[in-house]
């Protein structure tokens, strides 16, 4: 067993979550693809056995803390090299999963992790603010979540509009987003939803608090939202 398998049991047995061989394996695989590729694209500044398997795989894993995905449907918003996404899927197997970047190349990374270890999801490139309007995604979803894309007002607009109602989003963010937060407060209103808890909770395996914001949507986004990038990020709600 290497330093990733170590680091990930670690965190699971702290976090009350079942990794078995077979996720193990998948880590391995989805490891090795991150640090070949990385050298050739920029797909993250994290590397490394240890650094990889706590700050990219357990801080994604620690969604399944926060909220029961299994057999429901997920977004990932700006996911990049698949965080949190991937790794969700990979520890959550009956999930129904979307990835969505921006970048072409990030998507294609994307669509080749998922492959090499096993598991079918929807990579799509293009712009949140773009698919959120479409009605083959808009409020399709139970959960839209998002790590480290845009301060939560913006990212409010990018990725509430695919939440079905009755579903969530969960933000990932650090402990200093307060004033973030309240900054967001706006915007999350007009999006017909609310924030339904700041949850803080360890990183076992470091000295780190994480933070998910999990917003709730309770009425139907107006079709005003989402506008044009330009205008959200000029003029954010
Ligand atoms: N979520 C990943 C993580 O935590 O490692 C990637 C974070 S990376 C800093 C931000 C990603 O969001 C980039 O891959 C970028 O292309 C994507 N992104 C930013 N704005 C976006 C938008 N409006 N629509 C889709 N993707 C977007």
């Amino acid at each position: 067993m290497g330093v990733l398998e170590e680091k990930l049991n670690f965190f699971a047995e702290n976090a009350g979550m079942n990794l078995n061989e077979d996720m193990l394996r998948s880590f391995r695989a989805y490891y090795e693809l991150l640090e070949e590729r990385n050298k050739v694209m920029n797909l993250t500044a994290i590397s490394g056995e240890a650094d990889v398997a706590v700050l990219h795989f357990a801080d994604s894993l620690a969604l399944l803390g926060i909220a029961d995905l299994r057999g429901k449907s997920v977004i990932d918003i700006g996911s990049g090299a698949g965080f949190p996404g991937i790794p969700l899927k990979i520890a959550c197997p009956d999930m129904d999963l979307t990835l969505l970047d921006a970048q072409r190349k990030r998507v294609d990374f994307m669509t080749e992790a998922a492959k090499a270890v096993g598991a079918e999801v929807e990579a799509i490139h293009g712009r949140a603010e773009e698919y959120g309007a479409d009605p083959g995604y808009r409020e399709r979803y139970d959960f839209a979540v998002s790590r480290a894309v845009a301060g939560l007002n913006i990212l409010a607009e990018l990725c509430l509009p695919f939440v079905k109602v009755g579903g969530a989003m969960l933000a990932m963010k650090s402990t200093d987003s307060d004033e973030e937060i309240a900054e967001a407060r706006n915007a999350i209103k007009k999006h017909g939803c609310t924030v339904e808890k700041i949850d803080d909770y360890p990183l076992f395996g470091t000295e780190i608090t994480r933070r998910c914001v999990i917003i709730r949507k309770e009425s139907p986004t107006p079709k005003a939202y989402p506008r044009r990038f330009a205008k959200i990020q000029k003029e954010p709600l």
